[in-house]
């Protein structure tokens, strides 16, 4: 999900003044129930002094994660790193989960509340950047790097989640503790997975975190699109393009005629759509008529039902193409997919109220500075970091959408989840691109995380000590998000898990990219290993 999209939703948000409230009760009850329990008030004092005792392992794994810059299936590196310091730290490891090699599940404690604690890992192609550069920059030119901040949110969830546990531990508070990583969110091609692997089936609360330029939550539809990726390829027959041409059937021509026949069904279908594609595979050279071809389609709607119906109208496309070309539409394959999200009323009330706590970061000169300096270079209102914490987003009007998907979507209406934003980013950059890598292995980075950090203890302490909240959460959930709408997944039976996405533009810059990673044996950060100045500015025009 990309932030510009977030300040579109917060700016509708902003809008919906007559927002209903349909349960005043939760609201008093979530914040009343921190002032009225002595013992929790205290456990959440201790709680964000042990989180800001962490904030030298938040940086750490922040830069780790953010000098692997992998992709998408591929975080191979990401995963093996995060796994390793959650066993050390008492963490029971399953890898490999839902058939995905890089995912997994960390899990400690037991019995109720099961919390569920989740962040992508995932980075961007081409994105490769120095961080603290105020501009255009690579560290290896061309290279996937964390252009969009996944880099961050393990470290957000991990620290929240140690301190937490060792509060649990001396209290003997029970309840149980899952953490796991978004695979390929970039793709939304991991959360579906987990969800029909069973890994939400004994959850009680989804507290999903992912970077953004300022520490909010909300409730409701958010806004995004339900969405499916999925591959169309057809088969053709091979030929001399010269020589016989007409014994060739061209998979390339079925292709063509599917991008074009879609753009006239573009016309006719409801204006809240987004759909776009690429070719995937279009041959090997001119003179040999493609007998392969392929066409990735992105299909967005509003919700499951019409995604289907513009699904259903797009494989009607493919087949009349392949009818035009004597080739055969092979495979309609799904890469990925995601729900529209609706995040918990109850658990994004609780969230608020510690969010309106713990505040956003004391920035420095250096912050302000550095993110100014961005600010400018990109054409972007130079207002420099965020410096005052967001109100509770309550749902935007229902024809309004922002575009984008996230396949938090799917855990969103399996278990009561909210996705708490936090600040490690800087206001104005354009997501997806390397401008957004520049904070996120800088003090900007580590100090949003810290932040984060603490508000998720603090969230999790409440569902912990106030089952309440959790009742809520489930009350809201049955009887408003899930009263007429159930989940059913975009995922066929033969749907499995794209493994393959990613491998070889991995395979090409790995090696490029190894001389450049972490090493916390030796250096305290990234930016100390890499030598770079904080910050540094572009140089001026001579
Ligand atoms: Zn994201």
């Amino acid at each position: 999900m990309n932030r510009v999209s977030r300040r579109v939703r917060a700016m509708v948000t902003a809008l919906a003044v007559t927002a209903a409230l349909p349960f005043p009760v939760v609201a008093q009850s979530a914040k009343g129930a921190a002032k009225a329990d002595p013992r929790l008030e205290k456990l959440k004092v201790e709680a964000l002094a042990k989180v800001d005792a962490r904030a030298t392992l938040i940086q750490q794994i922040i830069d780790q994660v953010f000098s692997f810059g992998e992709l998408g299936m591929q975080e191979f590196e990401t995963s093996k790193y995060l796994t390793g310091l959650l066993e050390q730290n008492g963490f029971t490891v399953e890898r490999g989960t839902a058939g995905m090699p890089t995912a997994w599940l960390a899990k400690w404690g037991s019995g109720k509340p099961v919390i569920s604690l989740g962040s992508d890992i995932d980075g961007i192609p081409q994105a490769n950047q120095k961080p603290a550069f105020a501009y255009r920059d690579p560290i290896v030119a061309m290279a996937p790097g964390h252009g969009e901040g996944h880099n961050s949110g393990q470290a957000v969830n991990i620290a929240a989640a140690l301190v937490v546990k060792e509060i649990m531990e001396r209290e003997k508070i029970p309840g149980t503790l899952i953490l796991w990583p978004g695979v390929a969110e970039e793709q939304l091609a991991g959360k579906a997975h987990f969800v029909r692997a069973g890994v939400f089936k004994d959850v009680d609360v989804t507290l999903f975190t992912h970077v953004g330029d300022e520490l909010s939550v909300g409730w409701g539809r958010s806004g995004s699109q339900a969405m499916v990726s999925v591959l169309f390829k057809f088969r053709g027959q091979t030929a001399h393009s010269a020589g016989a041409p007409w014994r060739g059937k061209s998979a390339l021509d079925a292709v063509m005629l599917m991008a074009q026949g879609w753009e006239f069904k573009r016309e006719h279908l409801e204006t809240q759509q987004r759909s776009h594609y690429i070719i995937r595979d279009g041959g090997d050279q001119p003179n040999v008529v493609p007998q392969t071809a392929s066409i990735w389609f992105f299909l967005r709607e509003r919700d499951h039902e019409r995604v289907m119906r513009n699904f259903d109208a797009a494989k009607r496309v493919a087949q009349g193409a392949a009818m035009m070309t004597d080739t055969k539409l092979d495979t309609v394959q799904i890469i990925g997919s995601a729900w529209d999200i609706h995040f918990n009323k109850a658990v994004a009330e609780a969230a608020h109220a510690n969010i309106k706590r713990v505040g956003l970061p004391r920035w420095d000169d250096n912050d302000q500075l550095l993110a100014k300096s961005l600010q400018k270079e990109m054409g972007a209102p130079d207002s420099g970091l965020a410096t005052k914490v967001s109100d509770l987003a309550a749902p935007p009007p229902d024809n309004v959408v922002w575009g984008g998907s996230d396949d938090i979507g799917d855990v969103s209406w399996n278990v009561p989840t909210i996705t708490l934003s936090y600040p490690s980013n800087i206001p104005g950059t354009p997501g997806h691109n390397w401008a957004d890598a520049i904070a996120m292995a800088t003090p900007i980075a580590h100090k949003g995380a810290v932040a984060g950090a603490k508000v998720q203890a603090l969230t999790m302490l409440d569902l912990l000590l106030t089952p309440k909240v959790v009742a809520d959460a489930w009350d809201y959930f049955r009887t408003v998000q899930t009263k007429e709408k159930k989940y059913q997944s975009f995922l066929g039976p033969n749907d499995g898990p794209p493994t393959f996405l990613n491998e070889e533009i991995m395979a090409k810059w790995r090696p490029l990219m190894k001389p450049f990673y972490f090493d916390q044996t030796k250096y305290k950060t990234y930016l100390e290993q890499l030598g770079y100045k904080y910050p540094t500015l572009k140089p001026a025009v001579q």
